[in-house]
Order: C-alpha cells, then sequence, then structure tokens
C-alpha cells in the first residue's frame, strides 16, 4: 500500500490501513486485527465505535449539526459546566484541536496582563522536549528546530529552558514574562514525568512573580492518568489548562479551560472560531465525559495501568537490552528503548499491536481507557514476543 501522490508527503505512514474498528480493536478490509494501544495518538479514549458516542452522535447527526457561535448552543453551556464543576476552571472556550486550545491558552494569559495594565507582559516559558502543536505559534512554544526549519520567524515570546531545571526557569523570568507554559507529562517528548513537587514549585514561582500557571493536557487530560486532568494527581491549582485528544473520543475537538481571573480580558470579539463547540462535537463531548465521569472509571484506569506497568516492567527486566526502563502515569506508558524505537515498534506492529513512537528513544503506549484486563494481558504477550525476538536477533548479529 503506497500512499497516494496526491496528499502532502508530511507524513511517513505505516502501510497499513484500517476499514473498521470495535473497542480496542482495529481491522483491516482482509479481516486482520490489531490491537490498537496507540489510540490514535491518545485520542480514542473509549476504543473504536463506542456505542454510547456512536449514539450520540447519530442522534445529534439526525438534528443538527452546526449552527455557528452567533447563536446559543446548549450542549456548549452544558460540556463547559461540566468541565468546570470537575476541575479548577469557571470559563471554557472550545476549539477543534490541541494546537487551537494552545491558541487560546497563549492569547488568555497574554490577554490578562495587557487588560491588568501590562501590556509589555507577553512572553512565555517553556521547556525542551515539549510539544505543544503545529501552528506557528505552538511550534515557537515547543521550541524544537526540527518543527520550526523553514517556516520563517520563530513566532516571538517563548523561551525555552532546559527540562524541568529549576534554576533556568527562575532565570529567564523577567519584567515581560507573562506565563509558565508545561505539560504535566510531556507525552511527545517520551513519557517524561516531572520530579516530585514540580508542578508546586512552578505555582510558587508564579505566585511570587505574577506570572499565570498553563498547562497542556491535550494528551494527559481526560482520564488519561487515572485523573480527569492530570494536574490533580497534585494539589497544584492552574490558571489555564487546554485539553483536546481524549475529549473527543475521535471527534476532532478540543478545550481551553480558564479561571475567571485568568479570562478577564478575553471579552466578546477578542478571540472566535466558526467550527469550535459545534453540536455535533459537543454530542460527542458530553457522552465520552458520561462514561468517564462515572462511578469507579477513572479508579479503574489507575489500576489497569499497574496492571500494564508491572507486565512491561517483567518484560524489561528479562530484555534489558530492547527496553531499558518502564515510564507513565495510568494508561500512558512508555516503554525506553535500547534499541532504535522505530525497530521496536515494527516488531511490535509484527505482532499485531499498534503503539506510537516518541522522543528521547520512547515508545508510548496509549491504549483506550476501556481497555479490560485481558486486552492488557494480550498487549503485554505481545510485547514480550517482540522484545524476544528483537533480543535472539540480537545475539545473533
Ligand atoms: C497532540 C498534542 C498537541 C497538539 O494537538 P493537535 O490536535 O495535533 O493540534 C498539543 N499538545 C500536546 C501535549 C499534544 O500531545
Amino acid at each position: 500500500m503506497m500512499n497516494s501522490g496526491a496528499l502532502f508527503g508530511t507524513f511517513s505512514r505505516a502501510p497499513l490501513a484500517f476499514e473498521r474498528g470495535e473497542g480496542c480493536w482495529l481491522y483491516t478490509a482482509n479481516g486482520d486485527g490489531y490491537l490498537d494501544f496507540a489510540g490514535g495518538i491518545a485520542v480514542n479514549s473509549l476504543g473504536h465505535c463506542h456505542p454510547h458516542l456512536v449514539a450520540a452522535l447519530t442522534e445529534q447527526a439526525g438534528k443538527l449539526w452546526h449552527v455557528s457561535n452567533l447563536y446559543n448552543i446548549p450542549g456548549q453551556e452544558r460540556l463547559a459546566e461540566r468541565l468546570v464543576q470537575n476541575s479548577f476552571a469557571d470559563r471554557v472556550f472550545f476549539t477543534n484541536s490541541g494546537a487551537e486550545a494552545l491558541e487560546c491558552a497563549i492569547k488568555t494569559a497574554r490577554r490578562y496582563h495587557f487588560v491588568n495594565g501590562h501590556p509589555e507582559r507577553f512572553r512565555i516559558i517553556t521547556f525542551e522536549g515539549a510539544f505543544h502543536g503545529r501552528t506557528l505559534a505552538t511550534i515557537a512554544a515547543g521550541g524544537q528546530k526540527k518543527y520550526m526549519e523553514g517556516f520563517g520567524p520563530k513566532v516571538e515570546g517563548f523561551d525555552q529552558v532546559p527540562f524541568f531545571d529549576l534554576d533556568a526557569v527562575k532565570a529567564a523570568i523577567g519584567p515581560e514574562t507573562a506565563a509558565i507554559l508545561i505539560e504535566p507529562l510531556q507525552g511527545e517528548g517520551g513519557i517524561r514525568e516531572l520530579p516530585q513537587g514540580g508542578l508546586a514549585a512552578l505555582r510558587k514561582l508564579c505566585d511570587e512573580h505574577g506570572l499565570l500557571l498553563v498547562l497542556d493536557e491535550v494528551q494527559t487530560g481526560v482520564g488519561r492518568t487515572g485523573k480527569l486532568f492530570a494536574y490533580q494527581w497534585t494539589d497544584v491549582e492552574p490558571d489555564i489548562v487546554a485539553i483536546a485528544k481524549g475529549i473527543g473520543g475521535g471527534f476532532p475537538m478540543g478545550a481551553c479551560l480558564s479561571t475567571e481571573n485568568a479570562a478577564a480580558g478575553m471579552t466578546a470579539g477578542t478571540h472566535g472560531t466558526t467550527f469550535g463547540g459545534n453540536p455535533l462535537a459537543m454530542a460527542v463531548g458530553n457522552a465520552v465525559l458520561d462514561v468517564v465521569l462515572a462511578e469507579g472509571f477513572l479508579e479503574d484506569v489507575s489500576r489497569k495501568g499497574l496492571l500494564l506497568k508491572q507486565g512491561l516492567a517483567g518484560i524489561a527486566d528479562d530484555f534489558p537490552q530492547v527496553i531499558e526502563g518502564i515510564r507513565g502515569v495510568g494508561l500512558m506508558a512508555g516503554l525506553k528503548c535500547g534499541l532504535p524505537n522505530t525497530e521496536v515498534n515494527k516488531a511490535l506492529r509484527a505482532q499485531h499491536l499498534l503503539a506510537a513512537p516518541a522522543g528521547d528513544n520512547v515508545i508510548r503506549l496509549l491504549p483506550p481507557l476501556i481497555a479490560d484486563d485481558e486486552e492488557i494481558r494480550t498487549a503485554v504477550d505481545r510485547i514480550r514476543t517482540a522484545a524476544a525476538s528483537l533480543a535472539a536477533a540480537e545475539a545473533a548479529a
């Protein structure tokens, strides 16, 4: 299977196409089944074609698709209220993607200082290895050269510091600093966790210097780590949080959550979107929350995360030349590879297990949150088989 020549060549895709999905499984047109532990890169939070999501989407599709934000959209108000009830936030803006949620977060942080008499405060401190999206502002925020090269001058106002170097953060704070932006657990960067007390240390710095604490929970949010939001593992309250991937369960949507105070500058006309928060997206987002917020669901994500981690740790013990270590929280796991992660990923695919490569030579496992114990054991078995075959090939070489 070759990519059609009619497409931009921006993706190097696996030679696979799927025709349908059910739960944690994807099927090719020939009926070959793959266990999907990439989950559309943390998007298919409830797996493929979850009956509750299919019902919500098809019911809405027969009623109303799109009206624009010129009118009230009851589904938006309902979803916003539920996000507010279950988080630090007082206000929500809906978008179509993670990068747009970050754009809104960045604009909200800058506008906050503007309306508080500090238009000079627009700079945002970010961390090496971060990923915040592919728009011009979010590639500047992420700061990775490979994503910025050839796209003209870097958007002004982002100061990268080495990953979780607190002294560097302190040194970077100046009279123009508006905010600190960080993923509570780096996704694309390789499932890199903050040190214990890390978020609290940033919160303290923000409070001392009048900065806003902005979290990118596009990948960690909506139950992925076993809490609705990863920051809820700490007692830190952020000012602004961007979410996307998991909230739509596969329907493209995102949101920027903010305190009332931080959103003070986002008044009528300052920001907008044509598609964001449309009735179809809101029907699905509300349906995702019905499941994720059900009694016991998040606790079960944590329990299954431990089951996965234990299985993976056993493989790392037995094949340290292939898997050097295990990272992650809940159902956001990383395998630090001893061989190139692309090779490990290929070997997993040969076992019909789908995973997602990340930075720092890591393979990510981001299974649907509805994965059951047997599916987790099957994944662990397949990873073990792949690791054994890679180790045998290494030994023979
Ligand atoms: C995926 C991701 C984004 C970008 O989301 P898009 O929907 O691709 O724009 C931003 N931040 C993080 C942490 C992500 O994982």
